[in-house]
């Protein structure tokens, strides 16, 4: 190993302690015991350049909350679960998920830039379960045994972290299978940690031969700044389709504004809004829920103001199924906007 890159120097620079975090937004160290006591069983995380992005001095700042450790965390609640969506049953060999037809999903790596709090995977056995160990080989002979599978998809954790050697490694043999027409990655990387998208990074993406899709995931329209849209600018250079996945999260994105925004400032960023994605009932992140009527309701006032493309859908994950469950927009979501005679 030479030199680290830059995204790894910037990422080396992600704050980790609560009180640093709490000073960088200027807020008193009053959150800062709470913070530390819910630190301890899923660790602070955050880059730097999205601490940038955050209002000052507002602790209900929407990006802050994605990332500081509340008391609430440590609250039991009912129904919320170390493995909400059924992964460990799905596992059919070390972080390779077989749910759905034609799709297999890769835990590529447990490591991820930032640590959200909703993250359904925070209690995951990542120790156990990665697919980039041993150079790939259970992940690869798992989609070869399959001439169903004509899509795999880089997840994790973030499979961004991996280095640029490591991805190429693993799409080189990938694109020896025949039956395997597309890429997908799925990643926080670009909004989080925009260096990430370097020359390495889109060397390795150009150099794929196989149909290229990124899901990013974005929940707030603040969250993309222009740092995260030159990154998004030169992915789409490299030949890949960009989607977005949110997570519907209380005290985040749970109105009708911010989620109009959001889609909005994702589209002029290229990008377009995919799932928004009902929270993974988790342990630690019941104070996030939004309950499903609201969130249908908040879905039809959405698709009243915004065109259909821009609308995306809203799912839930249930253990077992055969596809993530579309749940139904409510009618007359109540548009402010009387029409005009
Ligand atoms: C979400 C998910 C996918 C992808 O589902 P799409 O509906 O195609 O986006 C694939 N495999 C697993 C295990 C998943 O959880
Ligand atoms: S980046 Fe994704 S996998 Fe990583 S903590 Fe956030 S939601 Fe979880």
């Amino acid at each position: 190993m030479g030199q680290p890159s830059a995204w790894q120097a910037a990422l080396a620079e992600a704050i980790t302690d609560p009180a640093e975090l709490l000073e960088a937004v200027g807020l008193g160290s009053q959150m800062l015991p709470a913070a530390l006591a819910a630190a301890r069983d899923f660790p602070l995380r955050v880059p730097r350049g999205f601490v940038a992005r955050m209002a000052k001095g507002d602790p209900d700042d929407p990006l802050l909350r994605q990332v500081l450790p509340l008391d609430a965390e440590c609250h039991e609640a009912y129904g919320f679960g170390r493995d909400p969506v059924g992964d460990l049953a799905a596992m059919v060999a070390p972080g390779v998920l077989h749910k759905y037809h034609g799709r297999v999903l890769l835990t590529a790596t447990g490591a991820c830039a930032v640590h959200c709090r909703y993250c359904f995977r925070r209690h995951y056995p990542y120790g156990q379960a990665t697919a980039a160990s041993g150079h790939w080989r259970d992940a690869l002979a798992h989609v070869a045994a399959d001439p169903a599978v004509s899509e795999v998809i880089l997840s994790g954790g973030d499979p961004l972290m991996l280095p640029d050697w490591r991805l190429h490694e693993f799409t080189q043999a990938l694109e020896v299978l025949e039956q395997v027409r597309r890429l997908r990655i799925h990643t926080r990387l670009p909004v989080v940690l925009p260096e990430r998208v370097d020359q390495g990074l889109l060397g390795w993406l150009a150099g794929v031969r196989l149909q290229k899709v990124m899901v990013v995931h974005a929940n707030h329209p603040r969250e993309i700044d222009a740092s995260v849209r030159a990154a998004f600018a030169r992915i789409r250079e490299s030949g890949v389709t960009l989607l977005n996945q949110s997570v519907l999260l209380r005290g985040v994105n749970d109105d009708v504004a911010t989620l109009a925004s959001l889609s909005e400032t994702l589209f002029e960023a290229g990008a377009l809004p995919y799932y928004l994605h009902m929270l993974d009932r988790v342990r630690g992140a019941a104070h996030f829920e939004v309950a499903e009527a609201a969130a249908q309701a908040l879905m039809g006032q959405l698709a009243a103001q915004l065109p259909g493309y821009l609308v995306p859908r809203l799912v839930r994950e249930l253990p077992g199924a055969d596809a993530k469950l579309a749940l139904a927009v409510s009618a007359g979501g109540g548009s402010a906007q009387e029409p005009n005679a």
